[in-house]
């Protein structure tokens, strides 16, 4: 058998692992465009912060691929997949390189995500950076040695960190969300607003509403012009807006795309024997109850591993995928998990409370008795048992005012 898995994320490396749990005998090739041993992406901005050096973001040896007899093909980038010839496509010969095909009887696509690209002028000045990889951390610790002053990009996620870090770092920062509220993605107005109080009490500037126009500078960035005709001084610029799932290679006329690939309960494409997981792949969100790409590391890990079992022969499901996420900036901690923003119809129940000299917030969401979502900022200790409520689509019978206590407990489920 000869499996092929594109893409050396944490999807990729499970699912090869996993395979060759199974399956001692068949060939197993991963391509992959970064050439670092597999590393945990997220840690990326604990090296930015300055509390975790690049060497410990590393989550198997260097020796991981001859260890299980897998052959990596790394620094290259998969441009075609031919679906009907079984073969999976590197060519560069538009950059004057080779062409190199490679046959495959099962393949798997975990290319993960790309940061989302901003349109500016001067987008080439050096200093400005996306915020995705090992090698972009990388390259903005050499700015960092040099810069005072920074602007971010983006309210979501990957904006909050780097602004984080940054101002960790000692670097005065700036941060430009063009939605109302911070994390609108994540949590609820409630929260971002929380978060951001948090922030600004340490000196983040915050600008909303406007996006950049371009970028100034000589060789390298010294600031950006907004739509708004407001001029922001830096030394460098994090881009941090969200991402999109990584695809460009993948026929869309054979194997069915929507935001992401969609894929059935075993992982598997709408073209037999490919399979697609992690970041790349969309699959029913067990809270949302509609197609949903959850671009999040647990999600990856599941999938990949998951989808290595199928495709190494013992069919497995997924039951569906569920957002997550737990943040800690500064002082403040703030866990998410599910449908944090219902519809306003009669199905969905929201209780909430807050305390904001407190900093404490705390929201449910049901539909019908089921829990779907919650916020939590602070006092975020029950949150691992309401995320395990939300998966298992367990009714709750109780008063459900009650679960909005700190001094709630899973006996008073029973
Ligand atoms: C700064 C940052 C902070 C994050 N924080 C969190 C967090 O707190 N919690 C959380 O749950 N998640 C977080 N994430 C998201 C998490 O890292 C991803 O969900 C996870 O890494 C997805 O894994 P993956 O294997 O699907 O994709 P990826 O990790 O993106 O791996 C895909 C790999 O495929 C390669 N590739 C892409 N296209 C091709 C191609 N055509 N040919 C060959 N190789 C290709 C890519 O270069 C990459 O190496 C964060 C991400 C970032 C960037």
């Amino acid at each position: 058998m000869k499996y092929i898995v594109i893409g050396n994320g944490i999807a990729g490396i499970q699912a090869a692992e996993t395979i060759r749990k199974m399956d001692s005998e068949g060939s197993i090739t991963v391509i992959g465009d970064e050439t670092y041993s597999p590393y945990c992406r997220p840690m990326i901005s604990l090296v930015l912060e300055g509390v975790l050096s690049p060497e410990k973001l590393a989550i198997r040896g260097e020796d991981f691929y001859e260890k299980l007899h897998i052959e990596p093909v790394l620094g290259n980038r998969v441009t075609h997949i031919d679906v009907a010839d079984r073969q999976v496509i590197i060519d560069e010969t538009s950059k004057g390189g080779r062409k190199t095909s490679f046959s495959f009887d099962k393949l798997l696509i975990a290319s993960g995500a790309d940061a989302r690209p901003i349109k500016a002028d001067g987008l080439n000045l050096k200093n400005i950076f996306y915020m995705r990889g090992q090698e972009h951390v990388l390259k903005m610790l050499e700015a960092l040695t040099t810069a005072k002053s920074a602007l971010v990009l983006g309210g979501g996620l990957v904006g909050f960190k780097a602004a984080y870090g940054l101002m960790k770092r000692g670097l005065e920062v700036t941060i430009l969300i063009k939605s109302g509220y911070p994390l609108s993605m994540q949590a609820d107005e409630p929260a971002g607003d929380l978060i951001l109080k948090e922030l600004v009490k340490h000196g983040l500037k915050v600008f909303v509403g406007a996006e950049v126009s371009s970028f100034e500078g000589d060789r390298q960035v010294t600031g950006a012009h907004l739509t708004d005709n407001s001029f922001i001084k830096c030394d460098m610029v994090v881009i941090g807006k969200g991402v999109l799932p990584s695809l460009s290679f993948v026929p869309r006329d054979q194997i069915k795309v929507d935001l992401g690939i969609m894929v059935d309960e075993h992982l598997e494409t709408s073209s037999s024997e490919i399979y697609a997981a992690g970041d790349v792949a969309e699959y029913v969100d067990i809270a949302r109850k509609t197609r949903w790409v959850n671009a999040i590391w647990p999600e990856a890990v599941n999938q990949g591993r998951l989808a290595g079992m199928n495709m190494a022969g013992r069919p497995v499901s997924l039951k569906g995928s569920l957002s997550r996420n737990v943040i800690r900036i500064f002082d403040v901690d703030v866990m998410t998990c599910g449908l944090v923003n219902p519809p306003a119809d009669s199905d969905h129940q929201v209780i909430s409370q807050i305390n904001p000299r407190k900093s404490l917030y705390r929201k449910l969401v049901f539909k019908n008795d089921i829990l779907v979502g919650m916020v939590m900022v602070n006092q975020i200790d029950q949150g691992g048992l309401f995320a395990a409520l939300i998966q298992s689509e367990i009714p709750v019978r109780i008063p459900k005012e009650s679960m909005l206590s700190s001094s709630f407990n899973y006996k008073q489920l029973i």
